[in-house]
């Protein structure tokens, strides 16, 4: 105080404003100091709105996180004591797209000192990447090569693309995907792969599909065959040939290749061996070399059955493989729709009772008939059959007592999603004759010449299945195909008469 006071001059002053002047230091002086003591006690607060209360903030990569918006207030016990905003300077960024450290602070300043609270933003990765595959849209994929892939990707918040990264391994038909982003995360992707061989083997015969000879005069060698496949390659000694030839009796004989590839696809070829007796007659056999049955079908067709005729017929087919379409009513043998169907023929709806005058009186009357057909066929067979034929044939005269009545029942079947069926080659069976070499020289007379035929024959005849075993082996002679009908088969429709 006595050194402040030195510094002013007595001799500048009048004594009367020297001592005003004195009075004002002093009391400037004890202002001072008093705003200094009062300020030491004064506590001063500054006070954080919106700060964390943790140290250590975590967040996950990529999230929508945004630093705390964060004000402060200055606060006294004598000054202030309202609270004052003060300005608040932050520092350091976070990058919320890459795993780290970041360190944020909030700095304030303020009369008498400053404050910088800091947090640390941890920027974490626990998010797996996502691997994406592209669909496989191939209906099959042959096996044993390597899988062509139809492509994949894979990409992660926090490293990007990760595609070159992905490892993929494949365990029986599962393709497998995988990859781990920096930070360890793992992500598998799993795809089922179609393989398949949908390409049956090929069979080639050397030397004729078709060999003759006579009793004595010749013998059955082999003349061998070859076969090969998509998949297994030469597949010849997996040929099996079923059958034999015995070149004392003179008959028809086929012989038949069968060779299965390694995913199941089988393939059958025949060949046919004409043993002639000395005389030249083949039993069962018919002279008529020109006749090339080759790509052409012959679907046999029994209509009016089961039967007591029928369980033979049907072993007769068995005999041969060859597989027929049965257009059953309810009169006979229903028992055998069952085996017919297990047997792998085509059991499709002919009528229930087969009464012309009942089932064509009208649409209700013809549909009821059906249905109740065609739930017997449901309860041997296990499914309803979508194959139909109209008693008398479509083009039949029978109905003309209701005028209209088949052209309508032609649409409506179709309408209801049946397919009905006519034929192209009658046997004669239903009235014409009743000789069983009749029937075979219609049937066979009926074929030769034709794509595709539909066969009409009636298995409540005995005469027209003892034929049968005749034109199978005619027909296979020949290289004609037997099939069984489907949807898909042609239908041989009639014009429609009534
Ligand atoms: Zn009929």
């Amino acid at each position: 105080m006595s050194r402040k006071l030195k510094l002013f001059k007595p001799d500048k002053w009048a004594p009367k404003t020297r001592r005003t002047a004195l009075i004002a230091a002093v009391a400037a002086f004890a202002l001072f100091a008093g705003a200094v003591a009062l300020s030491l006690f004064n506590n001063w607060q500054v006070e954080f709105t919106g700060l964390p209360e943790e140290d250590t903030i975590t967040v996950e990569c990529g999230s929508e996180y945004a630093p705390p918006e964060v004000t402060a207030e200055l606060r006294g016990n004598v000054f202030c004591t309202g609270g004052r905003a003060l300005e608040v300077e932050r520092e350091g960024e976070v990058d919320f797209t890459k795993p780290g450290e970041y360190e944020l602070s909030w700095r304030v300043s303020y009369f008498g000192g400053s404050k910088t609270p800091r947090r640390v933003v941890r920027v974490v990765d626990t998010t797996p990447p996502v691997i994406t595959l592209t669909p496989e849209e191939r209906e099959y994929v042959l096996p044993g090569a390597d899988y062509d892939d139809p492509g994949y990707s894979a990409a992660d918040i926090a490293d990007g693309d990760l595609t070159a990264r992905v490892v993929r391994t494949i365990e029986g038909s599962v393709a497998t995907y995988t990859v781990s982003d920096a930070a360890g995360n793992v992500a598998t992707a799993t795809r089922e792969i179609p393989f398949d061989d949908p390409v049956p083997p090929e069979i080639t015969l050397k030397g004729e599909k078709s060999v003759t000879y006579t009793v004595g005069e010749g013998k059955y060698e082999e003349p061998g065959f070859t076969a090969a496949d998509n998949l297994d390659g030469d597949v010849t000694d997996k040929v099996e040939v079923k059958g034999a030839v015995d070149d004392n009796n003179p008959g028809v004989y086929t012989l038949r290749y069968v060779v299965k590839d390694s995913y199941g696809n089988e393939t059958t070829v025949r060949r046919t061996v004409t043993v002639r007796a000395k005389d030249g007659t083949v039993p069962g056999g018919e002279d008529s070399p020109e006749i090339d049955g080759a790509g052409k079908v012959i679907y046999l067709t029994f209509d009016d059955g089961p039967s007591k005729y029928t369980e033979k017929l049907l072993d007769v087919l068995k005999k041969y493989n060859v597989k027929a379409t049965f257009f059953v009513v309810k009169t006979g043998r229903v028992d055998l729709i069952a085996r017919e169907a297990a047997e792998g023929h085509t059991v499709a709806i002919h009528s229930l009772t087969h009464e012309y005058k009942d089932i064509y009186k009208s649409e209700e009357a013809y549909f009821a008939d059906l249905d109740a057909m065609n739930e017997i066929i449901k309860e041997k067979t296990g499914s309803y059959s979508k194959l139909l034929r109209f008693p008398g044939g479509s083009s039949n005269t029978v109905s003309r007592f209701n005028k209209g009545i088949m052209t309508r029942l032609a649409a409506l079947v179709e309408e209801k999603g049946y397919k009905y069926f006519d034929w192209n080659v009658s046997s004669g069976d239903a009235g014409g004759t009743t000789s069983t070499e009749q029937v075979y020289k219609n049937v066979i007379g009926g074929v030769k010449n034709r794509k595709y035929s539909i066969v009409l024959q009636h298995d409540i005849k005995g005469f027209s299945v003892d034929a049968v075993e005749r034109i199978i082996v005619w027909g296979l002679e020949h290289g004609f195909t037997f099939l069984p009908l489907t949807e898909e088969s042609p239908g041989a429709h009639f014009k429609i008469n009534n």
